[in-house]
């Protein structure tokens, strides 16, 4: 029996991997099926950045024709400011950055940096533009060197480095006895949502772009790692424009502008202060949001209910 238990264990770990790859195969043709939505335009030209001025004018769009996401949405991020969204979940908000980015275009109304509609340029020139910090980083199967390299081809083991320290990340990775060069990901050391968003960061820090887009995790984070999160985002998002998708408020409190949005609609916008005078939907999901944490109402996610 024992002859036939080793090659039927072999198969069983033979198949797992197998699997894995396919996983991981899948996951790669999805962002590869994301990337063809768009094209470039005949003729396209490189994005000219200057001060890097990014402006939404009256924006629609929908994943499906039948189910219209957003209902003209207009709004200005000056060179170098921070502006924030928030809204109760579905109304938009990770949409804005996708749209951005470019993973899919406008169904009507533009979006321009620096005055260029960013469907004349080349994809390539917007997204080397465009740094994000995504909701949920997707990490490769590899060392953490790699995937922080990544921002940048070429970059060396000291700017990797560097990029992880001003990510507050660095201190963690050497305590892993294979240092930077520990396997992360699914089949290697699993890292939690915050440290995720760290190496996502570093890896944006590493990139330079002057377009910062910072789509929050859902997940709730402990107050330390929201706290250390909402530092590093601070410095990151220094000197250069700066979109903040907001799933908790405590991020938002410093941005030039808060929008808040309500089914594909900008509803309120202003800053904190403004705001909260103003005593609408943004004062009471604040006032939601600052009550102690057991009487304070959450959707199965783990979102506040506004
Ligand atoms: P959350 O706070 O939960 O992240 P959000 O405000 O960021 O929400 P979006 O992710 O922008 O919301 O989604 C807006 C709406 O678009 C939702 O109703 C969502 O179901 C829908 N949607 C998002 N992605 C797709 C997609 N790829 N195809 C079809 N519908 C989608």
């Amino acid at each position: 029996l024992i002859q036939l238990y080793i090659p039927m264990n072999f198969l069983g770990v033979l198949y797992r991997e197998v699997k894995q790859s396919l996983a991981d195969l899948d996951k790669m043709f999805t962002l590869l099926a994301r990337e063809r939505e768009v094209a470039d335009a005949p003729g396209a030209v490189a994005l000219q950045v200057s001060g890097v001025t990014v402006r939404f004018e009256d924006v629609h769009f929908a994943y499906e024709p039948a189910r219209p996401i957003l209902h003209g949405v207009s709004f200005e991020i000056p060179a170098g400011r921070t502006v924030a969204v928030v809204g109760a979940s579905g109304a938009g908000k990770s949409t804005l950055s996708r749209l951005l980015y470019r993973f899919y275009d406008v169904s009507g109304g533009r979006i321009t940096i620096d005055g260029q509609d960013i469907r004349q340029v080349t994809q390539d020139s917007l997204r080397r533009a465009i740094g994000i910090v995504p909701q949920d980083t997707v990490l490769f199967n590899d060392t953490v060197a790699y995937n922080i390299g990544y921002g940048r081809t070429g970059a060396t083991r000291d700017e990797i480095e560097a990029a992880a320290r001003a990510a507050h990340i660095h201190d963690f990775i050497v305590a892993q006895p294979k240092g930077y060069d520990t396997v992360v990901g699914e089949r290697g050391l699993k890292l939690s949502g915050g440290e995720k968003q760290r190496v996502a960061i570093a890896r944006t820090l590493l990139k330079n772009p002057p377009v910062l887009v910072f789509d929050e995790a859902t997940s709730a984070l402990d107050s330390a790692n929201e706290r250390a999160i909402q530092a590093e985002l601070k410095s990151a998002s220094q000197g250069k424009t700066t979109l903040v998708i907001a799933h908790r408020l405590s991020t938002v409190v410093q941005a030039h502008e808060i929008l808040v949005m309500d089914a594909g609609h900008i509803v309120e916008r202003g800053t904190h202060e403004a705001l909260l005078a103003a005593g609408g939907r943004y004062a009471r999901m604040w006032a939601l949001q600052h009550r102690r944490p057991e009487d304070t109402a959450q959707d199965p996610h783990g979102h506040q209910v506004a």
